[in-house]
C-alpha cells in the first residue's frame, strides 16, 4: 500500500500528461474532475511548437454552471482573467461568462501573439447562475489544438442540418442552397472558406442549443466529424414559437466537442415567414442570419450592443454611441444585432473586418 501511494506521489509531483488523441485534424486531450470547495477546478495541458491555437471547453452537468476563470500562459502570464473582462465594455469570449458549457479559443486575435508552448494552466470554476462558486461539481473539460498557422486563409466545414421535416419542401431546400452561396461569398472576404454538407434529422422539436434537449444536440454533434460546425434548422424553436428569434449560436464561440451547446439552431418559419416561401429580401436575411449565428459560433461579437454601450474588441469595427451613428457605422456589418430595414427592404449586412477575419482564422475548428 505504501508503495503505491509514493509512486501516486511522485506521478503527482512531476505532472502527470493527459492522454492525448488525434481526430479529424484536431489534437484533442480530455480530463473530468470535481470543484473543490472554493468550486474551482485547476488543471494543466501541454501547447507544443507546432500548434497554433487551442479551443478550451468545459462542462457542467444539469443545471450547473461554469466560468472560464484564468487561462495562464507557460511564461506565467495570465492571459484570460475573468474577474478583469467582467468589468470592461469590450467583450473577448463568452466562455467567462456562467453557462452550462463554456469555451475560450486561444489566440483570440492577432495581437494576442502567435500560441505559447509549453505548460498551460487553466482555472474553471463551476458557479449559479448568480456568479457565486459552488464547490463539489463534476466538470468535463477537453482541449482542441490545431496545427494550422495560416491565419489569412482557412476553411470551415458546416453541416446543414433539415430537422422535423423541414427538406420535404423541395423549394426550402432550393432556398436554403442560396442562401449558403450567399454565405460563401461573405465568408470568403475574410479567406474563409465554407464548405457545406447537408443531412436530414428526424427530431425537430428543439429548443436553442443549452437550453434543453442535451443528448439530441450531443447526438447531431457526433452524427458530423469533430471539426464541423453544425446548423440545425427547425421549423420553430421550442419555447420561442412565433417570438421573432432568428436563429440562436451555442455559444461564442462554441464547443466543437459533443455537448448540449455544439450547434447554431435557425427557425425555418421565423425566417421564411408565415406562407413559408421566400422572397428576395427573406432570402437576404435567411443567409446573414445563418452566417451571422455561425460567425458568433466562431468567436465574433455584435461590434456593438444594442444598449450602445458594449463592444466587441476589433479595433476596426468603430465605436458608435447610438442608434443612428450606429447604423450608419455599422449597419452593414455581418455582426450588427438586428436587421437595418424600411418597409420594403432591409440593409444587406455582408461585411466583415479584417480584424473580425483574425478571430475567425484563428477558432480551432478553421484549418
Ligand atoms: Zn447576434
Amino acid at each position: 500500500m505504501r508503495m503505491t501511494v509514493m509512486v501516486l506521489a511522485l506521478a503527482g509531483a512531476i505532472g502527470c500528461d493527459l492522454v492525448e488523441e488525434e481526430e479529424d485534424g484536431l489534437r484533442r486531450v480530455s480530463t473530468s474532475q470535481t470543484s473543490d470547495a472554493q468550486g474551482t477546478v485547476s488543471f494543466t495541458f501541454n501547447v507544443a511548437d507546432d500548434e497554433d491555437a487551442f479551443l478550451l471547453t468545459a462542462e457542467v452537468p444539469g443545471n450547473g454552471y461554469a466560468v472560464v476563470y484564468e487561462l495562464v500562459d507557460p511564461d506565467g502570464e495570465t492571459v484570460v482573467d475573468a474577474e478583469k473582462l467582467w468589468t470592461q465594455v469590450t467583450s473577448r469570449t463568452g466562455g467567462v461568462y456562467p453557462a452550462g458549457v463554456v469555451s475560450v479559443n486561444w489566440p483570440i486575435q492577432a495581437s494576442d501573439g502567435d500560441l505559447k508552448a509549453g505548460r498551460w494552466t487553466a482555472v474553471i470554476r463551476t458557479t449559479d447562475a448568480e456568479y457565486y462558486y459552488k464547490p463539489g461539481v463534476e466538470t468535463a473539460i477537453d482541449v482542441l489544438k490545431k496545427t494550422d498557422n495560416a491565419f489569412a486563409d482557412g476553411g470551415l466545414d458546416i453541416r446543414i442540418f433539415y430537422a422535423g421535416g423541414v427538406d420535404q419542401d423541395p423549394a426550402f431546400v432550393a432556398s436554403t442552397e442560396a442562401a449558403t452561396e450567399y454565405w460563401k461569398e461573405m465568408y470568403a472576404n475574410i479567406g474563409l472558406e465554407a464548405d457545406f454538407t447537408f443531412q436530414s434529422w428526424q427530431n425537430g422539436a428543439l429548443p436553442p442549443p443549452g437550453e434543453g434537449a442535451e443528448a439530441e444536440y450531443e447526438a447531431i454533434a457526433n452524427a458530423s466529424s469533430l471539426s464541423t460546425v453544425n446548423v440545425v434548422i427547425v421549423p420553430s424553436i421550442d419555447g420561442y414559437e412565433g417570438g421573432g428569434l432568428y436563429g440562436i449560436a451555442g455559444g461564442i464561440p462554441g464547443p466543437l466537442v459533443p455537448t448540449g451547446n455544439s450547434a447554431v439552431t435557425v427557425d425555418a418559419l421565423t425566417n421564411a415567414g408565415p406562407d413559408m416561401v421566400f422572397n428576395d429580401a427573406e432570402l437576404q436575411l435567411y443567409g446573414e442570419t445563418m452566417a451571422h449565428e455561425v460567425g458568433h459560433f466562431i468567436g465574433l461579437f455584435h461590434p456593438v450592443e444594442t444598449d450602445y454601450a458594449y463592444f466587441d474588441a476589433v479595433d476596426d469595427t468603430p465605436q458608435c454611441n447610438n442608434r443612428n451613428s450606429c447604423e450608419a457605422d455599422l449597419g452593414g456589418n455581418l455582426m450588427f444585432p438586428y436587421p437595418v430595414c424600411t418597409f420594403s427592404s432591409c440593409v444587406q449586412q455582408d461585411d466583415l473586418s479584417a480584424g473580425q477575419g483574425e478571430i475567425a482564422q484563428r477558432y480551432a475548428g478553421v484549418d
